[in-house]
C-alpha cells in the first residue's frame, strides 16, 4: 500500500460532472489499495473571476484582501469532491490550506511553504478516510490566509507529498504528460515518458506552462517523486525523475520558447570597470528582470550592451536606459519588442558534442537570423525575430528527432 498525493487543477474539476469524474478517478486509486490524499484547484476560471471582481472595487487592494478573496475558489471544490466521494461510499473530509496548517511567510498573493502539520491528515488517513485540501492557500504566522502564487495549487500538492512522504505525487491535468515542445506549434510533438528535475525546470522557467515552476524546485528540493497526467485520458504521464536514477538520457529532451521577450541595447559606452553595474542597476532598482545579457568585445574604448527584459517592461526599462546613456555619454539606445527566445534543453548536452551547430546550422538552412546566443550547462537559447517562432521550432524539432525521442 502507497500513499499518493493527487492534484487536478481548474479544468479537471471545471464542472460538476468534471468533479464526479474525479471522484471516481480517486476511488480507483483507493480501491487499488492506497491511501489518497486529494489537491483541488478553483473550478477553471473562477479564480480570473475572483480577481476581476477586486479590480472593479479597488485597483490596489489590501494584499491581505484579495488573499482572502481569491482562496475562496478552492473552498467550493474541496466541499463538492468531498460530498461526491461520500455518496459514493467513500469517507473522506475537506480541509482548507489553513485547517491542516499549511504555514507560509506573510508574502500575500506569493506566500512561500514554511511548514506543515501533517497529523490531522495522518488521523484521517488512519481512520480510513480520504483527505482533500485545498491547494493554493496557507496561513502565516498570525493567522491571516495567504496563497502561493498563481498555478500554486501544484505546490500545494508537492509539499504536502514531502510532508507525507508520499509514495509519488500525481498532478492531474488537461494535457497527458510533458511534450517535447508545444504540440500546437509542432503537431508531431511527443509525449516525453521522463525528464530530469533540472531539465523539467528549464522547460517550466522558459515558457512552458505544465507546472508550477515553485512546485518544480520544492521536488526536487525535497525528492518527491512527481507525475504530469491527464484526468480526461488513461495513460503513464510523464515522470519527474532524478538524473542519478540512472537513465539513458537523450542528448535533447525537448524546446521551449517564450514569446514575452523584448531586447534593448546601449552602444557605444566606455569600456570600464562598473559599466556594467550602472546599466543593469537602474533597471535592478526599477523591480525589472533583465534575461540574456550580451556585451561585446570593444574595438576601441567603447563596448555595446545588449540585454534582453519581458516584453512588458520594456517601455519601463527603456526610459531607464536612455537615462543611463545620457549619463554615460553613450552614442545610440535602440530596442526591439518583436523577439522571441527559443531554446534546448537536455541534460545530455553535458556529455554530447555539437549540439549547438547542428542548433546553428538548422536555423540557418531556414534563413533564420540568430540575433542572440546564451547558454548553460543544459540548454542553448537564441533570440530570432518574432516571426520565425514556429518555423524555428518546427525546424529545431525535426533536427533533433524530436518526434520519435519519445516513443522508444
Ligand atoms: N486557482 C489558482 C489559480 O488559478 C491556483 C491553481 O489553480 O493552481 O491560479
Ligand atoms: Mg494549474
Amino acid at each position: 500500500m502507497a500513499l499518493i498525493v493527487q492534484k487536478y487543477g481548474g479544468t479537471s474539476v471545471g464542472t460538476v460532472e468534471k468533479i464526479e469524474n474525479v471522484a471516481e478517478k480517486v476511488i480507483a486509486t483507493r480501491n487499488a489499495g492506497h491511501d489518497v490524499v486529494v489537491v483541488v484547484s478553483a473550478m477553471s476560471g473562477e479564480t480570473n473571476r475572483l480577481v476581476e471582481l477586486a479590480s472593479q472595487v479597488s485597483d490596489t487592494p489590501e494584499p491581505r484582501e484579495f488573499d482572502v478573496l481569491v482562496s475562496t475558489g478552492e473552498q467550493v471544490t474541496i466541499a463538492l469532491l468531498s460530498m461526491a466521494l461520500n455518496k459514493r461510499g467513500y469517507p473522506a473530509r475537506s480541509y482548507t490550506g489553513s485547517q491542516v496548517h499549511i504555514l507560509t511567510d506573510n508574502a500575500y498573493t506569493k506566500a512561500r511553504i514554511l511548514d506543515i502539520d501533517e497529523s490531522r491528515m495522518r488521523g484521517d488517513l488512519d481512520a480510513g478516510r480520504i483527505v482533500v485540501v485545498a491547494g493554493f492557500q496557507g496561513r502565516d504566522e498570525q493567522g491571516n490566509i495567504t496563497t502561493l502564487g498563481r498555478g500554486g495549487s501544484d505546490t500545494t500538492a508537492v509539499a504536502l507529498a514531502a510532508a507525507l512522504k508520499a509514495d509519488e505525487c500525481q498532478i492531474y491535468t488537461d494535457v497527458d504528460g510533458v511534450y517535447t515542445t508545444d504540440p500546437r506549434v509542432v503537431p508531431e510533438a511527443s509525449r516525453l515518458d521522463s525528464i530530469t528535475f533540472e531539465e523539467m525546470l528549464e522547460m517550466a522557467s522558459l515558457g512552458s506552462k505544465v507546472l508550477q515552476i515553485r512546485a518544480v524546485e520544492f521536488a526536487g528540493k525535497y525528492n518527491v517523486r512527481l507525475r504530469v497526467l491527464s484526468s480526461f485520458e488513461e495513460g503513464p504521464g510523464t515522470l519527474i525523475t532524478f538524473e542519478d536514477d540512472d537513465m539513458e538520457q537523450p542528448v535533447i529532451s525537448g524546446i521551449a520558447f517564450n514569446r514575452d521577450e523584448a531586447k534593448l541595447t546601449i552602444l557605444g559606452v566606455p569600456d570600464q570597470p562598473g559599466i556594467a553595474h550602472q546599466i543593469l542597476g537602474s533597471i535592478g532598482e526599477a523591480n525589472i528582470e533583465v534575461d540574456m545579457i550580451i556585451q561585446n568585445i570593444a574595438a576601441d574604448s567603447t563596448t555595446d550592451f545588449t540585454f534582453t527584459v519581458h516584453r512588458n517592461d520594456y517601455d519601463k526599462a527603456m526610459t531607464i536606459l536612455e537615462e543611463t546613456a545620457k549619463n554615460l555619454n553613450a552614442r545610440e539606445v535602440s530596442g526591439d519588442k518583436a523577439i522571441v527566445k527559443v531554446s534546448l534543453v537536455g541534460v545530455g548536452m553535458r556529455s554530447h558534442a555539437g549540439v549547438a551547430s547542428t542548433m546553428f546550422k538548422a536555423l540557418a538552412d531556414e534563413g533564420i537570423n540568430i540575433r542572440m546566443i546564451s547558454t548553460s550547462e543544459i540548454k542553448i537559447s537564441v533570440v530570432v525575430d518574432e516571426k520565425y517562432l514556429e518555423l524555428g521550432v518546427r525546424a529545431l524539432h525535426s533536427a533533433f528527432d524530436l518526434a520519435e525521442a519519445a516513443v522508444e
